[in-house]
């Protein structure tokens, strides 16, 4: 099976003044393309951190991180930009929409930004997949926590990601809503054969995937 997402030896420290605080100390693990994974452990352990040193929107201190048979470490920030758009999606804890932009214009930006065209009739599309055609003219403030989850992940669809990356995807949701959710992230999955890499508490959740690694103060503990 294809290998989409190495990581050797990953560490991150925080340095502030003279103290420096080990959050990931020596993860290596492998993630076969098409699989589903979770990652679970106790607050403050590292899994955020993690992530987004996944998703090439952190960088590690040590240690290589490679993503589609690419070396993250080695990448300027615009090459990591261009990773990110051409493989990568990412649902954030705090969603994470523009607040300027309404539900519609939010899916349409990572697909402007792919310099794609007919983007309309597609984010529109998209926004009708997770039940929120209705609302495709409503500001994020405007929307509930459930409907503005609900539009992080049809910005993160629009890129037909071939890794999708969600931290918390159901934190904030109540258990209808998170049902819909996970319905969705799981049917990517079938349909597009899209990795899911999912930071949850929700150990129902974690047990529907493939996969379950647990991070306890920075280590890969199982
Ligand atoms: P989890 O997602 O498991 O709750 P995080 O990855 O969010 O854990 O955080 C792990 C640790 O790293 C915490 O102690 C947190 O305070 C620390 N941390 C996270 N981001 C930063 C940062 N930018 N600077 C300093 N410390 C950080």
């Amino acid at each position: 099976m294809d290998t989409i997402l190495d990581l050797q030896q990953v560490s991150k420290i925080y340095k502030s003044g003279d103290r420096s605080l080990t959050v990931l100390d020596n993860i290596n693990f492998s993630i076969a393309a098409g699989s589903t994974m979770s990652i679970v452990g106790p607050s403050g352990s590292g899994k955020t951190t993690l992530l987004g040193l996944c998703a090439g929107l952190d960088r590690s201190t040590s240690g290589t991180v490679e993503l589609h048979g690419t070396r993250l470490n080695d990448l300027n920030e615009d090459q990591l930009a261009a990773v990110r758009n051409q493989y990568v999606g990412f649902i954030f804890q705090n969603f994470q929409l523009l607040p300027t932009l309404t539900a519609l214009e939010n899916v349409m930006v990572p697909l402007e930004l792919r310099g794609e065209k007919n983007i309309k009739p597609r984010a529109l599309d998209l926004l009708d997949k997770v039940g929120l055609a209705e609302r495709s003219h409503h500001y994020p403030t405007q929307l509930s926590g459930g409907e503005q989850q609900r539009v992080s992940l049809a910005r993160a669809f629009s890129n037909k990601p071939q890794i999708l990356f969600a931290d918390e995807p159901t934190g904030n949701l109540d258990a209808e809503t998170s049902e819909k959710v996970v319905k969705l992230l799981f049917d990517l999955n079938r349909e597009a054969g899209t990795t899911l890499v999912l930071v949850t508490h929700d150990l129902e959740l974690a047990a529907k995937t493939q996969r379950i690694i647990r991070i306890k103060g920075g280590k890969l503990v199982e």
